[in-house]
């Protein structure tokens, strides 16, 4: 996620701040390998399996009115998370279909800039 609760607007990546943290609001895990064929089942039960893992609705008690609220603390799986990529799109596409065309607007301009 690209925008933190403290930092200057200027350094905020305008497509996350438009976007107010789709990435925050679920999780992604694989536990194909640590769970048994049964809890592997109860446990995609409870969320969108893919090719990943499996996706579950769940907020980051750190978001803050759409932006991390621990920005310079977060975790680094946070500060590795690449915006445009496709587990940012499945995020947008997901939480906040209403802004695909806004955010893919601010992502070209962005890309057009660099
Ligand atoms: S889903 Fe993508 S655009 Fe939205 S906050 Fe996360 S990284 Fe930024
Ligand atoms: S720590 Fe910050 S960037 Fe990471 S999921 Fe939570 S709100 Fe988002």
């Amino acid at each position: 996620m690209g925008c933190g609760y403290d930092q200057p607007r200027e350094l905020m990546n305008p497509a996350c701040e438009e976007c107010g943290g789709a990435c925050c609001e679920t999780m992604t895990l694989n536990l194909g390998n640590v769970l048994t064929p049964d809890a592997l089942k109860w446990f995609e039960l409870h969320g969108k399996p893919h090719k990943f893992g499996t996706t579950l609705d769940c907020r980051c008690s750190m978001l803050k009115r759409g932006k991390c609220s621990i920005w310079e603390d977060r975790p680094k799986v946070c500060e590795d998370y690449p915006v445009g990529s496709e587990a940012c799109w499945d995020a947008i596409k997901k939480r906040r279909p209403h802004k695909v065309e806004k955010l893919k607007y601010l992502m070209n301009k962005e890309a057009d800039a660099e």
